[in-house]
């Protein structure tokens, strides 16, 4: 993505996680960081008008729309292999990790550890005594997200194949998310 530009993530069906990262095109050394997110937006969730921040600290994608008004997870670790293994899950059980680093592959790019993700319509309420719980999602099906990148950035976004606990929503049953780039705030152009 160039500085200025939206991307749109329709949760097409409504029950989908999506896990998203961001690298900075300069330096894919610098990539999105909750620690920083979490302390520059002074919230544990991220929500409408919150912004990604990068690990040196710099703004690198805000939320400008999200139709469904939901609090997205900063919580919780990207799924893996090492994770699915623990479920009794097949060796080749895909994962968000994977998926992130297949995808940077793709570029020609490659990092050598899996920066913590931004998870998109998670639902993970947090107790007063600190505990979480992850629920299905609480959106619904064409509900989407809109994010402005601040910088020109590499945008890696994974559909959550977590098909063992609801995180995904009863059916366990991962699906398809929709992506399309914009110039322009498309939730402003329709509105
Ligand atoms: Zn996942």
């Amino acid at each position: 993505m160039r500085a200025g530009q939206h991307v749109l993530i329709e949760n097409t069906y409504g029950n989908q996680v999506t896990d998203l990262w961001a690298l900075a095109a300069a330096d894919v050394f610098e990539t999105s960081s909750l620690d920083h997110t979490r302390s520059v937006n002074s919230n544990i969730f991220f929500a409408n008008g919150m912004t990604l921040m990068s690990s040196r600290r710099r703004p690198m994608l805000t939320m400008v729309a999200d139709s469904g008004a939901v609090r997205h997870d900063t919580l919780l670790c990207p799924c893996s292999r090492e994770l699915y293994r623990e479920l009794g899950c097949a060796e080749d059980h895909r994962s968000c990790s994977d998926n992130f680093h297949e995808a940077l592959s793709t570029l020609d790019l490659a990092l050598p550890f899996t920066p913590a993700s931004l998870n998109l319509f998670m639902n993970v309420p947090v107790a007063p005594d600190g505990s979480v719980d992850r629920l299905p999602p609480a959106t619904v099906a064409g509900d989407t997200v809109v994010l402005r990148a601040e910088m020109d950035l590499v945008l890696v976004l994974s559909a959550c194949p977590q098909d063992v606990t609801p995180i995904n929503g009863t059916a366990r049953t991962p699906r398809d998310i929709a992506v399309r780039l914009h110039d322009t705030n498309p939730a402003e152009v329709t509105s």
